[in-house]
């Protein structure tokens, strides 16, 4: 596939963005393009620089957590690897899905036979809703929480409500001080386009109280090519409470008059107009505060998005839609 931007090199003709800080990101692939490394003890996780997997070996069996098809097969070699290097079975048990997208559970039918799937019940509902050879529905499900216990080891699971997904789960180690929890913070990264392709905007901007009310150091997040920290969960909180701030602002001091005005009976130009310029206004400082502390916040339409996504918020779900027509 060419497109008509493409060069001589191959690549594609892109925007000169900020340099990436050197933070944001993981230690390097080997050759097969995969990077897998020790959480603590019996807790590895997987990156192929984008996507994060984990896995939890034991006497009785390995537990996979998410098997994103961009690591695909190299998940299989990574258990295998470190498997071998420590005498454990590397035949995988369990298979935990932290949500039901296809982008962090699309590998999952690589591990068929008797793997045992364990998923939130609304993860099982839109498996069989997708219906996706690739991401078998789980066997075992459950509503508020789960104990996974294996071969000696134990892992808590739990839906505190929706947020990036319905179904979006926290998988707590509490034996080896680390949390999962994924695509709500991206580790030294902005979120992508509308909250990181977030469906509900309260969930999504009050998850990550509920993950720092845990205990842990390290978080596997799911993006991008290392763990995050605590820190990293505190600065994602400071600039999605900014853009907040930033979208009250905006609404509060933007005129929508001369909008309206202008698109006279066309009511839909005068809403984008008008919106257009709220989210203008209130992403702008964002953009600039975060550009050289978080990856890829000069990408201005994932900022504008985000903070459109949480401006429509503060008028539908909060309630300031404008005053009541007397
Ligand atoms: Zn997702």
């Amino acid at each position: 596939m060419t497109s008509p931007a493409t060069g001589a090199d191959g690549a594609a003709d892109l925007p000169d963005y900020a340099p990436i800080p050197r933070s944001a990101l993981g230690p390097a692939l080997n050759d097969q393009r995969y990077y897998v490394g020790r959480v603590e003890r019996n807790l590895y996780w997987v990156t192929d620089g984008v996507y994060n997997s984990a896995f939890l070996t034991t006497d009785d069996g390995v537990v996979v957590f998410d098997a994103p098809p961009s690591i695909g097969p190299n998940l299989r070699r990574a258990v295998d690897e470190i498997a071998a290097a420590n005498g454990v079975p590397n035949t995988v048990t369990h298979l935990v899905y932290s949500h039901h997208h296809a982008d962090h559970a699309g590998a999952a039918s690589l591990f068929g036979g008797d793997v045992v799937r364990i998923g939130h019940e609304d993860t099982r509902r839109l498996l069989l809703r997708d219906d996706d050879p690739a991401r078998p529905a789980p066997e075992i499900t459950f509503r508020d929480t789960y104990t996974l216990q294996v071969g000696g080891d134990r892992v808590e699971l739990a839906w505190r409500g929706p947020n990036h997904t319905p179904d979006n789960i926290y998988i707590h180690f509490p034996d080896h001080d680390t949390l999962m929890f994924i695509d709500v913070v991206n580790a030294g990264w902005v979120a992508i386009y509308n909250l990181n392709l977030s469906e509900d905007v309260i969930g999504y901007m009050g998850a990550p109280a509920i993950a720092l009310s845990y205990p842990w150091t390290r978080l596997i997040s799911g993006h991008l090519g290392r763990l995050a920290t605590r820190d990293d969960v505190a600065v994602h909180q400071q600039y999605i409470a900014d853009i907040d701030a930033s979208a009250r602002e905006a609404l509060e001091s933007v005129d929508p008059v001369p909008y309206y005005v202008a698109g006279g009976q066309n009511f839909w130009a005068g809403v984008k107009g008008h919106l257009d310029a709220v989210t203008e206004r209130a992403a702008a400082p964002i953009i600039a505060k975060y550009t050289g502390v978080l990856a890829a916040a000069d990408i201005e339409d994932f900022t504008r998005t985000t903070t459109f996504q949480i401006m429509q918020s503060y008028r539908l779900d909060r309630g300031h839609s404008g005053p009541v027509h007397p």
